[in-house]
């Protein structure tokens, strides 16, 4: 039976050691690493993402705002407050809390904050610098970069002669996360909805990450024997047995049957999830330090 890789805990891990390196960077030089997160509009899950980020931050001992703005906000007003976030010596880190609504050309926002305060690591030049291997001055988007801690925690830094098989081609998960795993010396194969015999190619992954948004679509017999499995699905299903009209929360993986081959699984919830947050901490302290000429602790 594989080993539950236990994300809110090494999580927690993350968090605590951000909260020191911050109370550091605040003693010694007067700098309170400080983050905004903007929402426009009121969709609920957004709502609850975007609270939950701005009490992690003041747990971290940051700086945090919320900028939240109707759903009827112009572009050009949205342009404007990320520019003057650009500008605000106090921000360090801007995220813009996605989907936007459709009037709002997302790309441009994206483009519009600063590189160097782009924690969410969606900006061209971040992209391009992990696209190159630039990592030590990149931002790499939260929700790879905590997958790959997880990844670190099981197996080490060095993946030299693993296989690895990533499900999904998003720009936020599929992408980056076959750019860290290279950068890590594996062996990597990025798969899709156009892929051809995708337990086939599953079977042949030492490390499988399923970035898919499919409830439990990938079984035991998709699973080569000693994998470890990053689930970033998160996917809610009816749950009748916990009441009428009650749902839950599953991941891309079938847990129970892939645990079954696999060597070490991530839960849902439970796994990546608490790391994308932690991640995003860890941003935004890493663009403070920077902002303070000063090497970010790692
Ligand atoms: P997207 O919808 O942007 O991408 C999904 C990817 O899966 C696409 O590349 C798509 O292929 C591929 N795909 C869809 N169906 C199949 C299939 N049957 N077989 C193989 N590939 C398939 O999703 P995201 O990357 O944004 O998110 C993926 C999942 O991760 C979602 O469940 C999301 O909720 C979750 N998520 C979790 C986060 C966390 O913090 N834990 C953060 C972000 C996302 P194609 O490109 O060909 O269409």
């Amino acid at each position: 039976m594989a080993v539950t890789i236990n994300g809110k805990e090494i999580a927690e891990d993350v968090v605590s050691k951000v909260k020191l390196s911050a109370a550091k960077l605040i003693e010694g030089t007067g700098i309170t690493p400080g983050i905004a997160v903007v929402i426009v509009g009121e969709d609920p899950a957004s709502q609850v993402y975007v609270a939950s980020k701005g009490k992690k931050a003041r747990e971290c001992g940051f700086h945090s705002e919320q900028h939240t703005l109707p759903a009827e906000t112009s572009e050009e007003d949205l342009v404007t407050l990320v520019e003057k976030l650009n500008a605000d010596p106090l921000i360090h880190g801007i995220l813009v809390q996605l989907p936007l609504p459709k009037h709002i050309d997302s790309g441009r926002i994206i483009q519009t904050i600063s590189p160097d305060k782009d924690v969410d690591g969606f900006h061209f030049i971040n992209v391009g610098k992990l696209g190159t291997g630039e990592l030590d001055t990149a931002f790499v988007p939260c929700t790879p970069a905590g997958s790959m801690l997880l990844i670190d925690r099981v197996l080490g830094r060095d993946l030299s002669g693993l296989n690895a098989v990533v499900v999904g081609r998003s720009n936020i998960v599929g992408k980056p996360m076959f750019n860290l795993l290279l950068a890590h010396n594996a062996t990597v194969t990025i798969a899709h909805s156009k892929t051809k015999d995708l337990a086939a190619l599953c079977r042949t992954a030492d490390i499988l990450v399923a970035a898919v948004g499919r409830p439990q679509m990938i079984k035991a017999d998709w699973v080569k024997p000693g994998a470890t499995i990053i689930d970033v699905g998160i996917n809610r299903i009816p749950a009748p047995e916990r009441g009428e009209g009650k749902t839950r929360l599953v991941g891309d993986v079938d847990f129970a049957d892939a645990a079954t081959v696999a060597a070490a699984v991530t839960p849902v919830p439970g796994g990546v999830g608490p790391m994308t947050i932690a991640m995003l901490m860890a941003n935004t302290l890493v663009a403070a330090y920077r902002s303070a000429g000063k090497t970010p602790p790692r």
